[in-house]
């Protein structure tokens, strides 16, 4: 790939961010419903431990309603 391809997509990217389309497909963004991943654990590995630095994704999950955009054509979804 020629460096100015590179150049062209990621300037296509942006755009299509600024516009609020999918930075996938450039199909277009619709507010929608997801489930934020939730982190459990923060057990103490070892003893000497300070501070827990176990976690994984777990528990119910928070719904959030409208919280991102979602492709109406390749349902990519963007929550920030
Ligand atoms: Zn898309």
């Amino acid at each position: 790939m020629k460096i100015l391809d590179y150049c062209y997509i990621l300037l296509q990217r942006f755009v299509w961010k600024m516009m609020g389309r999918c930075r996938k497909c450039g199909g277009i963004m619709k507010p929608g419903d997801y489930l934020e991943n939730t982190w459990v654990g923060g057990d103490l590995d070892f003893h000497s431990d300070q501070f827990p630095v176990t976690f994984y994704q777990g528990g119910k999950g928070k719904f959030i309603k409208n919280g991102c955009l979602k492709c109406v054509y390749c349902g990519w979804s963007i929550s920030d």
